[in-house]
């Protein structure tokens, strides 16, 4: 996959969930995929948009990384990993195909490991379960959206998993609309994109 160094903003992440942010991560799915993560930096001022990631985290992830270089390369590299698998699974999930087995397996795979990085934490508002920071260390974001990934993998708002119609596209969303009938990743973009080739082509017949 082509690596492409991208400043992320609030608009780019139309997916929902967590997960499904990750694997919009890249682009262009369909006709020659652009890899937006180009350093783990990066995948930070990512996870730090996001809101699912405090500062604090962030904050520890740089450090870690500034200490062992070589150890946050080979993290990205598993996020990548995650990434695909995740993709792979979501996509089927979306267009109501089967998955192919290996990226689901992959998927399970890391599923387990955050599984086995999280903690219970008991407030007066009720109990959550969560990836904690200090048991995965550089690998904190790929096992959070693996835990993210399999609750909406399980959970109702499956149904609302959703392929954008734009035909290089290839992003996922979960469709929060009233009446479940959002098509586009993004309106400025793909819908527009869209709008502006049906002007042409109606400019054409006339
Ligand atoms: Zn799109």
């Amino acid at each position: 996959m082509q690596v492409t160094a991208h400043r992320f903003a609030p608009h780019d992440l139309v997916g929902g969930d967590l997960a499904v942010d990750l694997v919009n991560t890249a682009t262009d799915w369909d006709v020659g995929p652009q890899d937006w993560l180009d350093s783990y930096a990066r995948l930070l001022s990512w996870a730090e948009l996001t809101g699912q990631v405090s500062a604090a985290e962030i904050a520890g992830l740089a450090r870690l990384a500034a200490a062992d270089p070589a150890g946050a390369s080979q993290a990205l590299e598993r996020v990548r990993g995650v990434r695909e698998a995740l993709y792979r699974v979501m996509r089927a999930a979306a267009d109501r195909a089967e998955p192919p087995s290996e990226a689901l397996a992959a998927v399970e795979a890391t599923w387990r490991a955050a599984a086995g990085a999280m903690r219970l934490e008991l407030s007066p508002g009720g109990a959550t379960l969560g990836v904690s920071g200090e048991t995965a260390g550089l690998d904190l974001i790929a096992l959070r959206a693996s835990a993210s990934a399999m609750v909406l993998l399980t959970g109702e708002r499956l149904a609302r998993l959703k392929r954008c119609d734009g035909p290089r596209c290839g992003w996922l969303f979960v469709d929060t609309s009233k009446a479940g009938r959002r098509r586009w990743c993004d309106m400025a973009t793909c819908g527009n994109d869209h709008k502006a080739k049906r002007h042409a082509e109606k400019r054409h017949l006339s």
